[in-house]
């Protein structure tokens, strides 16, 4: 891969990271998990609401989740950016061919080729 390129797809990786950060950043202003593991402990103590406890179980989960997810992203970001700046950036982590660069476009986090895609 050239220089352009490199410079091209390590620019998409920053912007995708700067998204990120934003999104955690917004979720953290509106304390959703916070919130919700109030709301949680409150209902707990009451017996005759299993329903709403039960949604908000699951919001909380989702919510965990989203966070979960959000900091793996970031970290296959960083890992992304770092290769880049290796000059191993676009190579499959497992069978060593160059990752199409139509692949890249759509994750340009992408660390495996298509035929090794991670299912
Ligand atoms: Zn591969």
């Amino acid at each position: 891969m050239d220089k352009s390129k490199q410079y091209y797809f390590k620019n998409k990786l920053l912007q995708e990271k700067n998204r990120i950060l934003k999104l955690v950043e917004d979720m953290k202003r509106n304390e959703i998990t916070d919130m919700y593991e109030e709301m949680a402990d409150e209902l707990s103590t009451f017996d005759n609401h299993p329903g709403d406890i039960a949604s908000i179980r699951s919001d909380l989960e989702r919510g965990a989740y989203q966070k979960e997810n959000e900091h793996r992203m970031l970290r296959k970001i960083e890992d992304a950016i770092h290769s880049i700046e290796e000059g191993k950036y676009g190579r499959c982590a497992n069978c060593g061919q160059s990752i199409s660069e139509e692949r890249l476009e759509v994750i340009p986090y992408a660390r495996t080729c298509v035929g090794c895609k991670e299912s």
